[in-house]
This record gives C-alpha cells, sequence and structure tokens, in this order.
C-alpha cells in the first residue's frame, strides 16, 4: 500500500503519492485552496463547465500543471458525463480541452495513456478519482467513480483497455481510490440501495443501514471491484478523506447543495521512455 500524503507548492497544497513517483507515474488531487476563483468557487476551481470565469479557472489550471511541471497543452480533459467509457489518450490529443470544455473528449470518463508527460485530468465534488498505474508496461490511467460510474464498472473498464492495449497483468497495477465522498456521508435513497445491492450481491456490508439513513461505501466498492479483478490488496490503496466532511479542504457538491467548484485529479507519467506497443 502507499501512502497519501499533502504536499505544499507554488502555495497549493495537494494530495500525491510519493512512492508512485519514485516508480515513473506522478499523482496530484488539488486542494480549493489558493487559487483566483471567487464566491462559492473559492479559490482553486479547476473546472470550466460549472459556471465559473474562465479566465480564473485558466489561471489556476496553470498553476495546477505547475506542479506537474508541464504547461497547458500537455494536459487532456474529458466531458465527464457519469458513463464508462474511456478512452486511449496518445500525443495527438495533447491539449483537448484544457482551455476550452467544447474541445474536451466528448462522453468520456476514464483516459489510459502511455505517452510520457501527458497529463491525464479530471474533475471532482464527491465523485471518485480512481488511478492507475502499471509500473512494469508503464501505463497510467485516471477514471471519474461517481454512482453511475461505479455500477457502470468503469475501473473494470479501465483495467480492461490496459489489459487490451497494452497487455498491463493484474498482478503488476497499482490502484489509488482518492479522496472523495465517504460512507459517512453518502446517503442514498432505498430504491438505489436495492439496485446496489443486486449489482454486488456478495457485498452488502457496502451498504449501511442506520436510522438516520442508507449510506453507500462507494470507495470500498471500487476496491472489491479492484480485488476481483485479480490486483493484489497490497496494491491498493484508499484515501482517508471525506470530500463532504472536509470542505475547508475540498469542494462537495452534496454539502454545498451543487453550487461549488471542483477539484482536479492529474497523473502522468514521467522519467520514461516513449511505450512501445508490444
Ligand atoms: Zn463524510
Amino acid at each position: 500500500m502507499s501512502q497519501e500524503i499533502w504536499q505544499l507548492q507554488n502555495n497549493i497544497n495537494y494530495l500525491t503519492l510519493p512512492d508512485w513517483e519514485k516508480r515513473g507515474a506522478k499523482v496530484v488531487f488539488t486542494s480549493r485552496h489558493a487559487g483566483a476563483s471567487e464566491g462559492i468557487y473559492n479559490s482553486l476551481n479547476m473546472a470550466l463547465h460549472v459556471g465559473d470565469k474562465p479566465e480564473a479557472v485558466l489561471k489556476n489550471r496553470k498553476q495546477a500543471m505547475k506542479l506537474m511541471g508541464l504547461d497547458l497543452s500537455h494536459m487532456v480533459c474529458c466531458q465527464q458525463v457519469h458513463g464508462n467509457q474511456v478512452a486511449v489518450v496518445d500525443s495527438s490529443l495533447a491539449g483537448r480541452g484544457s482551455r476550452d470544455h467544447e474541445d474536451a473528449l466528448p462522453a468520456t470518463d476514464g483516459l489510459v495513456t502511455a505517452v510520457p508527460d501527458l497529463v491525464l485530468a479530471t474533475f471532482y465534488a464527491d465523485c471518485i478519482p480512481v488511478f492507475l498505474f502499471d509500473p512494469v508496461r508503464k501505463v497510467a490511467a485516471l477514471c471519474h467513480s461517481g454512482w453511475k460510474g461505479t455500477m457502470g464498472l468503469i475501473i473494470i473498464q479501465a483495467l480492461e483497455v490496459m489489459r487490451r492495449q497494452y497487455n498491463c497483468q493484474p498482478a503488476d497495477i497499482l490502484v489509488y481510490i482518492g479522496p472523495g465522498i465517504g460512507s459517512c456521508c453518502y446517503e442514498i435513497q432505498a430504491d438505489l440501495a436495492d439496485k446496489v445491492l443486486s449489482a454486488f450481491p456478495d457485498d452488502n456490508d457496502i451498504i449501511i443501514v442506520k436510522q438516520q439513513g442508507i449510506t453507500w461505501d462507494l470507495k470500498e466498492t471500487i476496491r472489491r471491484c479492484a480485488i476481483n479483478y485479480g490486483i493484489p490488496k497490497n496494491q491498493i490503496t484508499v484515501s482517508s478523506w471525506c470530500t463532504s466532511c472536509s470542505t475547508d479542504y475540498f469542494y462537495s457538491y452534496r454539502k454545498e447543495q451543487g453550487k461549488t467548484g471542483r477539484m482536479a485529479a492529474l497523473i502522468a507519467l514521467v522519467g520514461v521512455k516513449e511505450h512501445e506497443k508490444p
């Protein structure tokens, strides 16, 4: 298991995994501080599609890309739709969606690349970011797993793309299930709980029934999907941060009634040679 730690660079606090970086993948999950956005977006809003001023978002994105040691022309974004489509990203897609949401990869919630110095980017306020890294084949992936993406098994879709495209083996892959809404806060209605239980019949304990209501442990659901796929348990890291409990650090769609900004999840292969297809 890897350790997630806070780092402070250029005035920005972000979560990262130092031992992934040593093995060739830099991970960043931004907090909400030290950006240019105002009001409900206060202040490091990274998303162009939530009504914030584009010039503030671009300023914020440039700051975040500095943490990766790269500029916006290396960033690749998708128009997240809570689906389970996963795209393979090569250098021809560099810069897509970095300055204009319209230009981001359409109807896509997962990105996979073997090209060094391309920064895969997805945006969050409670949904779960899932980072994947194969240090053997040098392949990185990122997927947006909210309730629909989790039900659609987007992590499995991404792992399958990694296997088909680059021959990645489950035994080699590292998984980081990042900050997102926790089972402490993720209340759902009984009809969704029934759907979850029928989708994951062997995992009754991912649904927690209390007097106050029913909650769903999304991160644990995703962790079990990874284990069932064959990822060794000790290669899976689960963030201890609940975005809804910690609006002093993070944006939370639930806690802030939908009127808020987005954090960025970023991953890039660093210090590796251009991948050669097997
Ligand atoms: Zn919570």
